[in-house]
């Protein structure tokens, strides 16, 4: 008699149990998605997956490729530079190092703005390479990272190859594995570091005790040359902020006994590092396209009409030359905004950009917001961009671009190179689409319109083509930023 109703309320808790499980995930996934509404979108939780491929032979530094990744979002701009080779572990190494720290930041950056907050921060990562007669490379990979209000702090982080057998190398190998070696070694930075006049007074003695202990981690963050073993110690770590992150050299020779067989300090052998390959040529054929034969298409009407096509954050091995090819087929002249840290890994790239005629402005050595840094490093980072460009090309930067088109009166004040911004944002970086890079234009040049995009991203090669067509025959002819500036 019982087993009707019961059934019947069974069918009752059937039905509504998974009504109401589905309403309830529905209102919380609606107040998880919605709530935020009146607040900008968060920010992606991209992670990097470098989509550039490795080619052994185009970098200054054989078997290394510099990779850069930029994010102008204008509350949590980025500027990301590391090496890669054909090693699968050292990429994977790398890459997850980076991207811990991207992500972070990411994350960081996201609460804080869910928490009302409204400066925008600045991750900037940057390396050096070091190279040393065993084969190795050092690179040293140094973060500043900004958050909203919070004060920028450096940190750094090193990594080792041979690319040529993919090991890397530590400081146990360095030393022999022998901790009595490490003992001598870190007396001897410990004597290096209380000794040392300009920075004695920031020191705070028991956490130089404590970070010099003759303990493997401590001494984790190296770069060897033929001539010295650096150390490099984090910002604060036992110091006061004013002297920045110590770095303690060691003259090889002087601890020659300490080192392993092939490390040892050899005096007349210092060479110098890797000369850039030559095989240039036989990739730079690869892109050689026929030039367009419809010139006469241009109307007689509209021949006044230019634009300035520019292309920053580059060189960049593959990309940089695509965009080459095109621009010749077209008789496009264009301008590229170069980082000194890419002219330095690619030095002949930017030689085959000014060799073609186009016009190589200066973009700073590796992408900070100057407004952000101090005097004498927007200074450095100008001056020792124009060099690189000069040293490759022979010729001296022509015009200046701040990264993120961040300036101030102090940053101007540091160069007599003329500022060039844009008024044409593609956001090639954002959309890495060649549709929506084609829409963009579209929809915003005029007649000497300065039309920003970036030839380290595959998808703005592959767009350029249809843009110069494009352009083309809306009658526009393409000239470098100076020459819309006469
Ligand atoms: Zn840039």
């Amino acid at each position: 008699m019982n087993a009707p109703i019961k059934r019947k309320r069974s069918t009752w808790i059937d039905v509504l149990l998974p009504v109401a499980i589905i309403s309830f995930i529905g209102v919380g996934l609606f107040i998880v998605l919605f709530s935020n509404k009146n607040e900008a979108a968060p920010l992606p939780k991209s992670n990097i997956n470098p989509s550039e491929t490795i080619d052994l032979v185009d970098s200054k530094y054989p078997g290394i490729k510099i990779i850069t990744e930029t994010s102008n979002d204008s509350f949590a701009p980025y500027a990301i530079q590391y090496p890669q080779s054909i090693h699968n572990q050292f990429n994977e190494d790398v890459s997850k190092y980076i991207n811990k720290i991207k992500s972070e930041y990411i994350s960081n950056m996201n609460e804080y703005r869910s928490n009302g907050g409204k400066l925008s921060g600045e991750l900037n990562i940057s390396f050096i390479t070091q190279f040393h007669d065993s084969g190795n490379y050092s690179f040293i990979l140094m973060k500043y990272n900004y958050k909203g209000n919070a004060n920028g702090k450096k940190e750094i982080g090193s990594f080792h190859l041979n690319p040529e057998t993919g090991v890397s190398h530590t400081i146990l190998d360095i030393l022999d594995h022998d901790t009595g070696n490490l003992e001598k070694l870190s007396e001897l930075v410990h004597q290096k570091i209380v000794n040392d006049a300009t920075s004695k007074e920031y020191l705070f003695p028991a956490l130089v005790d404590i970070y010099t202990k003759p303990l493997w981690i401590n001494y984790k963050n190296f770069a060897l040359t033929n001539k010295e073993i650096i150390f490099y110690f984090d910002e604060y770590q036992f110091t006061a902020g004013a002297v920045g992150s110590p770095i303690v050299a060691i003259s090889l020779a002087d601890i020659n006994d300490l080192l392993a067989d092939e490390y040892q300090y050899k005096k007349d052998e210092v060479k110098q590092a890797p000369q850039e390959n030559k095989n240039d040529s036989e990739v730079e054929d690869v892109n050689k396209t026929t030039p367009s034969d419809d010139d006469s298409e241009v109307s007689a009407q509209n021949e006044t009409l230019k634009v300035a096509l520019t292309f920053d954050d580059g060189p960049h091995p593959q990309v940089t030359r695509q965009i080459l090819a095109i621009l010749k087929k077209y008789d496009a002249k264009a301008t590229f905004f170069m980082l000194g840290s890419r002219v330095e890994y690619y030095p002949d790239i930017a030689n085959e950009v000014h060799e073609a005629g186009h016009e190589i402005g200066n973009h700073s050595w590796n992408h900070p917001d100057l407004t952000k840094s101090a005097v004498e490093k927007v200074r450095n980072e100008i001056n020792r961009t124009s060099e690189a460009i000069e040293d490759a090309t022979g010729q001296k930067a022509a015009t200046f671009r701040p990264p993120y088109g961040a300036f101030n009166d102090l940053v101007k004040g540091q160069t007599d190179l003329p500022f060039i911004l844009w008024d044409v944002d593609t956001l090639d970086w954002k959309y890495k689409d060649p549709h929506k890079l084609l829409q963009m234009i579209k929809s915003s040049v005029r007649n000497e319109s300065i039309v920003l995009m970036h030839d380290i991203h595959q998808s703005t090669a592959d767009g350029l083509d249809a843009i110069l067509a494009y352009l083309k025959n809306e009658g526009y002819s393409f000239v470098t930023v100076s020459e819309l500036n006469k």
